[in-house]
């Protein structure tokens, strides 16, 4: 089922069911106890919100051989994990703030998102799926120069509106296997799968529990493939993920 989190019309945040045009509300805690009203929507009436508030977005380097050559740089033996802020997460939709007081190179880089349904702390591969609540699109907007320049990944990652996250969480889903597309301006730039990440899904829950305890709603992201390239004030840049949809911002 996809999930999403939106305003109505009187500007009350909802969570919601999607199917095809219409959203059925639904009440109680998306990760825990909830139910289905008899309130729906047409997606018309309401404003998309990131599908969920993670406290923290825990980003992975990378996770596909081909975007690792492109970067020069050698195959990791382990994920290489940073954080983004929660404050530069955005909606399906909402701008991407160009930050040209200090960069000249902002880059898009499509992710899988992964979801986190319920606590986890030490798990086991095996596991690790259970702690899933779904997976959503991911831009890992990244100001390039800065992260040449900079030792830590912090500054490149972490301006406010450089996480794009949504448009829904889809919580039937195979993450093994998904096609996983970006476009800049209509034009594909990055076209990949998931079966090539390096590490898996079920590997980088585990393997980031052993770390840091992951919450409901945190979202992992896997890492983008070959074919990043920069964008400029006016582009329009789309994440498209097999079974969940196609995440749409804009730069400004
Ligand atoms: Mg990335």
């Amino acid at each position: 089922m996809k999930y999403l989190r939106f305003l109505d019309k009187n500007n009350n945040i909802k969570h919601g069911i999607i199917d095809k045009k219409t959203v059925r509300e639904i009440t109680g805690d998306i990760f825990g106890h909830h139910s289905d009203s008899e309130t729906t929507y047409n997606l018309d009436e309401i404003k998309i919100l990131p599908p969920c508030e993670p406290t923290k977005i825990v980003a992975i380097g990378l996770n596909y051989s081909d975007h690792a050559q492109e970067m020069g740089s050698e195959l990791p033996e382990e994920p290489r994990m940073f954080l983004k802020p929660h404050t530069a997460v955005i909606a399906d939709g909402g701008k991407v703030k160009y930050p040209d007081h200090m960069s000249q190179r902002v880059d898009f880089e499509g992710e899988l998102g992964v979801v986190i349904g319920k606590k986890a702390s030490h798990v086991s591969k095996e596991d690790a799926l259970s702690h899933v609540f779904g997976y959503t699109c991911m831009n890992d907007v990244t100001a390039r120069d800065l992260q040449k320049k900079d030792i830590q990944f912090t500054r490149a990652k972490g301006f406010d509106t450089f996480a794009p996250v949504g448009p829904v969480i889809e919580t039937e889903l195979e993450p093994g296997n998904l096609e996983i597309k970006t476009f800049l301006n209509g034009e594909l730039k990055q076209h990949s799968n998931t079966s090539h990440l390096i590490f898996s899904v079920p590997h980088l829950v585990s393997f980031v529990s052993q770390v840091m305890t992951l919450l409901p709603g945190d979202i992992i992201s896997t890492g983008t493939p070959e074919g990043v390239a920069p964008m400029k004030k006016g582009d329009k840049v789309e994440v498209t993920v097999e079974g969940i949809g196609t995440l749409t911002n804009y730069i400004e």
